[in-house]
């Protein structure tokens, strides 16, 4: 494939990691930032885009997601996977880990081996397991009879099948084993998760002392905050090593949770996830989320049986104007919550989740009301914004 061409994006609000800026100017040369702008002799071999009125953001970094476009990442072909990325890819989300479901240990492993070489392609950033080892009293949209607990032989198994892709797994640290898998996980490179658990305030501080790192959509599936009983979303919020998913799509989180969770951690400290089924970017109607069968009608995807909430239909542009027009928060912490957080737990900083020179030219163009205009991945247009390119 040709080098892309050298781009300028000119008169834009640049959300920088020092600050936004007004009229700003964007470099993009082949599939990276570039430092400056082009000097007069290499003006002419520029393509350059008047991007006046839009914002120009890094482009955004999902760490749990199980599908869109009507395809699953959970049990689908490789085709339907680069169905799901592509449909996130042109709401804005540049960076895709693949979350899985929980289903029998053969088929994890083997959806492991095909995640993995979609890893290995370039097109996901890695994988996420969601379960099995998660508990019985917080399973959420997870097959009861397949729960088992986290025996660190059976964590340690995913993780050889992922040849390296494996990011982070969510696990009830509370259950037998999870104190040993954390430590394990820890010791690997992967990012171990609180989630789908019923720990105690106490058994909380323990797994965080262990090594976990990330609350998986803190507030969902697990025990609410009590005063007497402060349970894992007090020990997950107050932990600096900690770091909150929150789904930000209106049907989650009351927004009043959501501002308690972004004040009490910081804007450092929240990476905005979608955990998307298949219908994000596709539409209502029956699914499958691994083994079980899910309703979505009005954007809302519920289990069949027992109308759990079933993950979510949100794409990040969509959590990014949530976040800016109901929950008013400044546009530079909705970045870092987007963007650099979560390239910073992937430990991809060095090449993604800010615009800065000889990083991964991956942006996104939004226009004044956040609504996506455009998206540039390693320096290709994968939605070109619909205004004059000047030659
Ligand atoms: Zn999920």
């Amino acid at each position: 494939m040709a080098a892309p061409a050298r781009k300028v994006l000119t008169g834009a609000r640049v959300v920088l990691p020092s600050g936004t800026v007004d009229d700003g100017e964007v470099v993009i040369d082949g599939a990276h930032i570039g430092g400056s702008a082009p000097s007069a002799g290499q003006e002419g071999e520029a393509e350059r885009w008047d991007l006046s009125g839009h914002w120009i953001v890094p482009g955004f970094v999902d760490l749990h997601n199980h599908g869109g476009g009507g395809a699953s990442f959970t049990s689908g072909t490789v085709d339907d996977v680069l169905t799901g990325i592509a449909t996130h890819r042109a709401h804005g989300t540049t960076t895709l880990v693949a979350s899985t479901v929980t289903g029998e240990m053969d088929f994890l492993t083997a959806r492991a081996g095909l995640l993995s070489e979609l890893t290995e392609q370039g097109d996901l950033a890695g994988i996420h397991f969601e379960g099995p080892f998660i508990s019985p009293c917080r399973k959420g949209a997870h097959s009861e009879a397949l729960l088992r607990d986290p025996h660190p032989a059976d964590v340690a198994a995913l993780l050889d099948a992922s040849r390296g892709a494996a990011r982070m797994v969510t696990l009830a640290t509370e259950l037998p084993g999870g104190l040993d898998s954390v430590r394990l996980l820890a010791d690997r490179g992967v990012i171990a998760a609180v989630g789908h658990t019923d720990a105690t305030y106490e058994q909380t501080v323990e797994a965080i002392d262990a090594g976990a790192t990330v609350a998986t959509h803190l507030f969902n599936a697990m025990p609410p905050l009590g005063h007497r009983a402060p349970g894992p979303i007090a020990a997950l919020l107050e932990d600096e090593r900690v770091t909150v998913e929150l789904i930000n799509d209106g049907t989650h989180l009351h927004p009043a949770a959501l501002e308690l969770a972004f004040h009490r951690a910081g804007a450092d400290r929240v990476a905005f996830i979608t955990d998307a089924m298949d219908a994000a970017g596709f539409g209502d109607g029956r699914y499958l989320l691994g083994p079980l069968e899910v309703d979505v009608v009005d954007g809302v995807a519920r289990l069949v049986e027992g109308g759990s909430i079933a993950g979510s239909t949100l794409t990040l542009d969509r959590a990014f104007r949530r976040a800016a027009l109901v929950d008013k928060l400044p546009v530079d912490q909705i970045v870092r919550a987007l963007s650099a957080n979560p390239a910073r737990l992937l430990g991809l900083d060095h090449r993604i989740g800010s615009l800065e020179p000889g990083k991964d030219a991956d942006l996104v163009v939004l226009d004044e009301g956040f609504e996506v205009k455009g998206v540039l991945r390693h320096g290709d247009w994968v939605v070109a914004p619909q205004v004059a390119a000047a030659a």
